[in-house]
């Protein structure tokens, strides 16, 4: 699951008959019955079967099954008439499944990935109030593990380029679907897109992807912005330690492992990373500023023009908000603390868990150099505990930019599309990294106050998903080209 700088999910509803008509669209979005089963049209009741379908396999990622939803889905896919050769399904370890499928193009563009992960997160029943591997629908939301994480992306990716087939759509340039195992999980070994990156690097190879990430945010039932994940932090963890020769704790001596460690993390938490922008969050800043009181507004806006001087008053209320922080610079926290062996002894060691994230683009070596130089005391070891994947942002290409625009305007019209960096780490990284520009956007609106992914009782605005489906629909058709 993406961790987004602005987290949200709920969902306003309207009648999925007004999806029919772009006169409606215009009136607004105000809220009408949600909808039901019996006014679905014939591609809305087929995208349902499919999320249903996805939600009902457990796919949990260590005890789940993803090879059976990629098998399910890649049925789908060559019953619409989708060749054999352009639906595979690779299973690199029992019960791991990659589902890869390609509706083809003219070739007079390179071909443009759409990329989901069909694993979820553990979820158990005891906590939730209705089965979480069993889709519901209830005061006009779908319930179940995996709805909005990232289930929703998946099934109206499948729906769509069946549609696309069925419709005899020749894009420009080949769409490719990529659904993936292991991206819940943090490791090296994952058998997602690491895995296909590695061994597959052909069949997905594109100009550029749409992954999760950015999506609608409501406030009171209102859209009030949409997002686009075009970076991330790099995630760096450090350990810092002290070893010392102990002794009886009836006759202590000045030189204890512990208050060295203590003091010299009370220096670190009165550090601040230097304030430094890139082109996502100068674009987030200038863009957030739309939806804030006037004096956040205008802090957001100085800060966004970057002028040193300006910007530093600005800077430093920014930064009382950890959100806003968290843009601003790279941020390293004590997350963990071990130290001592018995209570009657002197401490021979003390140890501490520091966590980073760093703003792409800033070497990393640099901030082991900046954490020996706050901990400042020669006697504290300080050592990286992971290699950093690092992540390069990718570019805010108007052509890609513009056509989210266009069909934001569409649906939602009025709300500011803000480019984001997210604080955690997303399979995106893997792509950029491999040299795939990813934009993380799905088109789903949810509260911004009710984000629910990983957590219990996970569920969609029925209308939410609806209208996601659809704009998903138009929007990869705009990106791919054609007709
Ligand atoms: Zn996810």
């Amino acid at each position: 699951m993406l961790r987004s700088p602005m987290p949200c999910r709920r969902r306003f509803v309207r009648s999925a008959a007004l999806l029919a008509s772009a006169a409606a669209l215009a009136v607004g979005l105000s809220a009408v019955a949600p909808a039901r089963a019996e006014s679905l049209t014939a591609r809305q009741a087929f995208a349902l079967e499919v999320f249903k379908e996805l939600v009902e396999t457990n796919t949990v990622t260590a005890t789940g099954d993803t090879a059976r939803a990629a098998d399910a889905m890649a049925a789908r896919l060559r019953a619409a008439g989708f060749a054999d050769a352009d639906v595979q399904v690779f299973k690199p370890a029992p019960r791991k499944g990659n589902l890869v499928a390609r509706l083809r193009g003219t070739g007079a563009k390179r071909p443009m990935l759409l990329l989901a992960h069909l694993d979820v997160v553990p979820a158990s029943r005891e906590d939730w109030s209705v089965e979480p591997f069993s889709f519901l629908e209830k005061d006009g939301y779908y319930y179940g593990r995996g709805t909005s994480d990232d289930k929703f992306m998946a099934a109206a990716f499948v729906a769509n380029l069946i549609r696309y087939r069925q419709e005899g759509y020749r894009p420009d340039r080949d769409i490719i679907l990529a659904l993936e195992t292991d991206e819940e999980i943090i490791d090296r070994d994952a058998l997602g897109i690491q895995w296909l990156i590695r061994n597959h690097r052909d069949l997905i190879d594109a100009e550029f992807a749409i992954n999760e990430g950015g999506g609608v945010g409501l406030r009171g039932g209102k859209p009030v912005r949409t997002s686009v994940q075009t970076s991330e932090k790099v995630f760096q963890s450090y350990r810092l330690e002290v070893r010392n020769r102990g002794g009886h704790s009836a006759v202590p001596n000045r030189d204890n492992a512990i208050y060295r460690l203590a003091e010299a993390l009370v220096r670190l938490s009165k550090f601040n990373f230097p304030f430094r922008l890139n082109e996502t969050t100068r674009a987030y800043f200038d863009r957030a500023a739309a939806l804030e009181n006037p004096q956040l507004a205008a802090d957001m806006k100085s800060v966004a023009s970057g002028h040193p001087d300006l910007a530093a008053l600005s800077v430093s209320r920014l930064s009382a908000n950890p959100v806003y922080n968290a843009q601003l610079r790279t941020t390293c926290v004590a997350t963990m603390l071990e130290g001592g062996h018995a209570e009657n002894a002197l401490p021979q060691l003390a140890r501490a868990t520091i966590n980073c994230r760093i703003m792409p683009g800033e070497p990393v070596d640099e901030v082991q150099a900046t954490l020996v130089r706050v901990v400042a005391d020669d006697q504290i070891s300080v050592t990286p505990l992971n290699e950093a994947t690092l992540s390069e942002p990718s570019p805010l290409h108007q052509e890609i930019m513009g056509a989210i625009e266009t069909v934001t305007a569409e649906f939602w019209p009025g709300i500011p599309v803000i480019p984001a960096m997210s604080a955690g780490a997303t399979d995106g990284s893997h792509l950029r990294n491999a040299g795939i520009p990813t934009y993380g956007h799905s088109g789903l609106a949810g509260d911004i106050d009710d984000q629910r992914a990983h957590g219990k009782d996970e569920r969609v605005l029925v209308k939410s998903f609806f209208d996601g489906v659809e704009y998903q629909y138009r929007l990869v058709k705009l990106l791919a080209g054609g007709g």
